[in-house]
């Protein structure tokens, strides 16, 4: 490989031919998944790279670190949007929602009553993904469908009016077994199917699920984005 810079462009072009192959395998319509560019860990520069080859959508963990780097680069490229993936403290949020278009790990209720709070201040609407455990290895998400379910019902009360809730995320586990990555990607569609016939008034289809290692799984599962980092960005510097 080149310098990691100059590959940015061509990894998103395999990952882009690789996510077309997967929604044509499974019978799903060309471009129903979009690519979530996850930058952690990963300078500006790569960040601008990846834009010049038309991607906008971006995936941080950790609120300081976006705050950091996309600031300017949205000045400048207004089309770019930031979503938070990373677990999010709650005296975070006032960031958070400075930085995020959309807060893909809500998980818990504490958190939709500081980002209500936070994003009324500065009257803007957030997206929230609700996060769904549904690996053993990872600790984050909410840790039943139930939790969630009575999280929109708050919400579809009018108490979170800064809120646009959109769909779910899920982690799957980090193993090799692909029954168990299947079988936690099928465990959030059939949540997300459930609780959005019980919430017609809310479009909750987006579903994000899929990694680096598991993203044409989560395709044939149904996913709506995939959240990629390594094979676009290369390995982390932690
Ligand atoms: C880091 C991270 C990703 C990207 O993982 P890769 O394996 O590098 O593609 C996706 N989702 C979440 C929640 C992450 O923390």
């Amino acid at each position: 490989m080149a310098s990691e810079v100059t590959s940015i462009s061509e990894n998103i072009k395999v990952i882009s031919e690789k996510i077309r192959q997967a929604e044509l395998k499974s019978g799903r319509k060309a471009g129903s998944v979009k690519l979530l560019a996850v930058s952690k860990f990963h300078p500006s520069d790569a960040v601008l790279e990846a834009v010049k080859s038309g991607q906008f959508l971006f995936g941080e963990n950790r609120v300081q670190e976006a705050s950091e780097k996309f600031p300017d680069i949205i000045e400048k490229n207004p089309e770019v949007k930031v979503h938070l993936i990373g677990q999010l403290q709650t005296n975070k949020v006032k960031n958070a929602v400075k930085i995020a278009d959309t807060i893909q790990s809500l998980d818990r209720m504490d958190l939709v009553l500081e980002i209500e709070k936070q994003a009324a201040k500065i009257d803007k609407m957030i997206s929230v993904l609700f996060e769904l455990h549904t690996g053993e290895e990872s600790k984050s998400g909410f840790s039943s469908v139930e939790e969630i379910r009575q999280v929109l019902d708050y919400i579809s009360k009018g108490n979170a009016p800064h809120l646009v809730p959109k769909g779910f995320m899920t982690m799957a586990p980090f193993t090799d077994d692909e029954n168990l990555i299947r079988k936690s990607f099928v465990s959030l569609r059939e949540c997300a199917k459930t609780l959005q016939k019980e919430f017609p008034a809310f479009d909750l289809s987006e579903l994000s699920m899929g990694m680096s290692g598991d993203f044409e799984i989560a395709i044939e599962e149904g996913s709506t984005m995939v959240r990629v980092g390594t094979a676009i960005f290369g390995e982390r510097q932690y």
